[in-house]
């Protein structure tokens, strides 16, 4: 039960007799009366989708092409009853179901902490304050305030609505949103009609308002019609498909080839059925590279992992790579770059400009004239000052101890403090809010209607200066008396405070009619009086400024797009380090130019100042017009269809509403933008560990693949048991690769310029790897085998030699992959990470075991190794390394300036 009995139909009561049967008020409930009702109605969360059984997931891991062929070849192998060989493949077959199983695991616990993460918050009254609490903590009764951007938590009946607006698609299917108000309706309407509810998980389009929750949970709507909405993601990007295509492919052509060389052995060579049979067991398992795509998912559950602990979090998987490759970053500037803890500064009105002191939002602090503090009785404007910042305000200051903090817009807060500084809070306690023009950034500014004490109705405004100005006809002096307004003059005083990076709003008010009840755009066009400026300081975050550092060597362009005035946007560029801060274009300059237009001047200019957010749209557009990896942030409801549109679209945790979360596919914990770069260092490092991966497993198969074949088609006896290869190719290629999934970081990670739009990941530089680590391969691998036969060894004893120069080579090989873009010589690179160190321990111990071990040398038909051969098996790897990397070395000297031309670099476009 998530609701109380319904002994009324909520949407065609009236508002009070909601509230009486629900034994809720206005005020919200208390604390304790709200903690009752969770233990009785349940968490506000709809059931959850059912999680496949871990039986199931078992079972999952035999479905699987490869899989198939071994059992077939360990139902053949019984029927030959060559017994050992089934034994082995059975047992590889389920050591790597038991792989698989661990892994995924693994990746679905890391993908649900995720999820754990992006819980939605609501806003609701308790103990008759606002607070902001977990979604799933609201119950009946409980007073929520919805705002634009936001999800409505729960089933509401609305108790206050202005200009507000729900889109329902998800209940009615209708996609344009529907007017909300606060009377009842009849109690026949369908959903659709009940304009007096809001219904939980609908999004608010616009406008805000309240109302008291009558249904939680399943109780909900949505929670009856759906209870299942959660769909389970899985764990893949476009680059792992790929691989799986790759994979399932290259699996089909193995079979081919074996067909073919099954009969080339039987019909040409003659040989026995069942010894070809296991060869060509062997060369398929060799030539499938079955672990990849386990690893390849084990290394993007650890990408993901990554980014969390730096406050990014991934919503869509495809956006790990496309992080990765990101040559511009769109940040907006409040809160982003900038701390977003506000603190006015300074106040302008009447002749005089007025200094605010204090520290934080502790509403300690006086407004000091030159060196003195200003007397109200001299300035009486203050008051008003004042009294439109305690008013036209939404926010709530909280104190704890001696730290005062912010609940709702940290602006709002400052303005608060300032009241507080000005007169006694309680001075305002008496006036009665009755209508409300809520912010919006497309308008940039808010009113509210009150009534004094006295019963007379005041308008109160504050926005942006230029909007609050174009509203007014007149200002207030600095006797707290209405003047001419000076529209030059304020023009200039705006510019000035602008120019110190401090954010200006402008305060003003007018008289309304007494019996005024509801307030509309039109009433606060053209008759307003300016009361003053109000100038905000917000620090830069000292690691944004660290990180716009970062970004640049690597290539990246970070550009602002803000709301704010272009004097303050070009301070704060200045002050962040942007590479072009003092060229600004404003949104109305931006309307003004045509896509070709935007697009020609949108790569040299860094600060979009006074934006809307349907300019962020066009923008993106046009960047990515110059083939552009463009990640873009944003917050606001109607930032959804520039987020969509970017490569990365990146919401904020904190301030962001729900609907740019739902548009992104990366959301900061944060809001800070070192964690974007955070994000981007991590995505690179996935997208290289994945080529990693690659790069190291193919020429390993390739080169066991090369080995059988070339022995079988020289008549050769085989160098390499099937048995062998299953266990080389099953257990130790599988462990040492996971290795590569673990590794962190290389140090030139952010040095480099961003990776190719659509950059193949099988280049040919990759596929000259291959080919030239698998020659390599054969050649080490039948030079020992041949040495050893030449001495005089048991074919056994030759194989098992062969076999460790296998494993040998594949360990060799691990330590120069982990550095492709740097040199593997350094004593960093060796030492390594206690993950490669664990991985080679362990397949160490595995190998002296099978090599030295008496049941495991009769199950692999192995012998022991005397200690100069194996000696020498170590040698031949540290010359295989020493071939390697001195190919590498020369290939990056001679890649560099190659490398570099080829990025489609912002700078570079700059240079076109
Ligand atoms: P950014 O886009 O970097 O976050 P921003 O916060 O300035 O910057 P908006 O939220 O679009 O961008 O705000 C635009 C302008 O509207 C602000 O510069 C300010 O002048 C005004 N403004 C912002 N919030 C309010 C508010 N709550 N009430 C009145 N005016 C506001």
């Amino acid at each position: 039960m998530h609701a109380p009995a319904p002994t009324v139909v909520w949407h065609a009561a009236g508002e009070e007799a909601v509230l009486e049967a629900l034994d809720a008020s206005r005020e919200g409930l208390s604390a304790s009366a709200a903690a009752e009702r969770l233990d009785s109605f349940g968490p506000n969360a709809l059931p959850k989708a059912e999680t496949r059984s871990a039986l199931r997931r078992f079972l999952a891991q035999f479905n699987n092409l490869l899989i198939y062929v071994l059992l077939g070849a360990a139902a053949l192998t019984a029927a030959l009853a060559h017994w050992v060989d089934t034994g082995v493949i059975l047992a590889v077959v389920v050591a790597n179901a038991i792989i698989g199983f661990i892994q995924e695991g693994r990746a679905e616990q890391a993908m649900d902490a995720i999820r754990q993460m992006l819980a939605p918050k609501s806003s609701v009254l308790r103990d008759g304050e606002r607070r902001s609490i977990d979604s799933a903590l609201v119950v009946p009764g409980d007073i929520v305030l919805l705002e634009a951007g936001e999800k409505v938590p729960a089933d509401v009946r609305l108790l206050e609505a202005s200009g507000l607006r729900l889109e329902e698609a998800i209940l009615t299917g209708e996609s344009v949103p529907v007017d909300k108000r606060t009377a009842a309706v009849a109690p026949a309407a369908p959903i659709g009609d009940r304009s007096s509810m809001a219904f939980s998980g609908t999004l608010i389009a616009a406008g805000a308002g309240r109302g008291v929750v009558v249904a939680t949970g399943g109780a909900t709507e949505i929670g009856r019609i759906s209870g299942l909405l959660s769909t389970v993601e899985t764990l893949t990007t476009p680059l792992v498909r790929q691989m799986d295509g790759f994979a399932r492919w290259l699996t089909i052509l193995v079979l081919l080839i074996v067909a073919v060389l099954f009969a080339y052995g039987y019909f040409v060579q003659h040989m026995p059925f069942d010894d070809l049979f296991m060869i060509v067991v062997g060369i398929a398992v060799a030539a499938i590279p079955e672990g990849l795509p386990a690893v390849l998912t084990i290394t993007l559950a650890i990408g993901v992992q990554a980014m969390a602990r730096r406050n990014a979090i991934i919503r869509r998987l495809p956006a790990i790579e496309t992080l990765g490759s990101v040559s511009v970053i769109c940040t907006d500037k409040t809160g982003t770059l900038t701390r977003n803890e506000m603190m006015v500064t300074t106040l302008a009105g009447g002749a005089h400009t007025w200094a605010v002191t204090g520290v934080g939002y502790a509403p300690d602090g006086e407004v000091r004239l030159g060196e003195a503090e200003a007397d109200l009785a001299d300035h009486p404007v203050l008051l008003e000052f004042a009294r439109v910042s305690e008013l036209c305000n939404d926010a709530a200051l909280r104190r704890h101890g001696d730290d005062w903090t912010v609940e709702g817009d940290p602006m709002e807060g400052a303005l608060k403090t300032l009241a507080a500084k000005i007169a006694p809070v309680s001075d305002f306690a008496a006036w009665r809010r009755v209508g409300a023009i809520p912010f919006d950034a497309a308008h940039r500014y808010m009113a509210v209607l009150h009534k004094d004490p006295e019963g007379r109705a005041w308008i109160f405004v504050k926005g942006a200066p230029e909007r609050v100005l174009s509203m007014c006809s007149a200002q207030l002096g600095s006797d707290g008396r209405a003047e001419a307004l000076d529209q030059a003059a304020w023009d200039g005083r705006i510019e000035a405070i602008a120019a110190q990076g401090q954010r200006v709003l402008a305060l003003a008010r007018r008289e309304a009619p007494d019996d005024q009840a509801a307030l509309t755009a039109a009433d606060v066009e053209g008759e307003l009086v300016l009361v003053g400026l109000v100038g905000l300081i917000d620090p830069p975050r000292a690691e944004a400024i660290a990180a716009v550092a970062e970004c640049r060597e690597a290539g990246i362009r970070v550009k602002m797009i803000t709301g704010d005035h272009a004097g303050t946007a070009a301070a704060i560029a200045r002050q962040i380090g942007l590479e072009n801060p003092d060229r600004v274009l404003t949104g109305a300059a931006l309307e003004q130019m045509d896509d070709a237009q935007l697009a020609a001047v949108v790569i040299e200019t860094d600060v979009f100042a006074r934006t809307s957010p349907e300019h962020k749209l066009r923008l993106v557009t046009a960047l990515q017009s110059h083939q552009l990896t463009v990640a873009m942030t944003g917050d606001g409801v109607n930032d959804a269809p520039a987020l969509k549109r970017a490569d990365a679209g990146i919401a904020m945790g904190q301030k962001g509403s729900e609907a740019a979360k739902e548009a992104s596919d990366l959301v900061l914990a944060d809001d800070n933008f070192a964690s974007i770069a955070a994000a981007v260092r991590e995505g690179r490092t996935v997208y290289d560990n994945i080529k990693k991966v690659i790069s190291w497993t193919l020429p390993t198969n390739a080169g066991e693949t090369l080995t059988i074949i070339v022995a079988l088609l020289l008549g050769l006896a085989l160098p390499i048991t099937a048995v062998q290869i299953l266990w080389i190719n099953l257990i130790t290629a599988v462990t040492l690769g996971i290795a590569l999934a673990f590794e962190p970081t290389e140090p030139n990670t952010m040095k480099r310029p961003p990776r190719r739009r659509g950059e193949p990941l099988l280049t040919g530089e990759l596929v000259w790897h291959v080919v030239l680590v698998s020659t390599l391969f054969l050649a080490a691998v039948f030079g020992v085998y041949a040495y050893a036969v030449d001495k005089g060894h048991a074919p056994e004893l030759a194989r098992t030699m062969a076999v460790n120069t296998l494993v040998v080579l594949e360990i060799f090989h691990l330590f120069f992959i982990r550095n492709i873009y740097g040199t593997s010589l350094t004593w960093k690179a060796v030492k390594g990470t206690r993950v490669i160190w664990l991985c080679v321990a362990a397949i160490t111990v595995a190998q002296f075991l099978v090599t030295y071990a008496p049941p495991l040398q009769q199950v692999f038909d192995t012998r022991a190794v005397p200690l100069m051969d194996g000696v020498l098996i170590v040698a031949v790897g540290a010359v295989f390394f020493a071939i390697i990397e001195t190919e590498k070395q020369i290939r990056l000297v001679f890649r560099k300036p190659a490398r570099a031309g080829s990025q489609a670099s912002p700078a570079r476009m700059a240079e076109a």
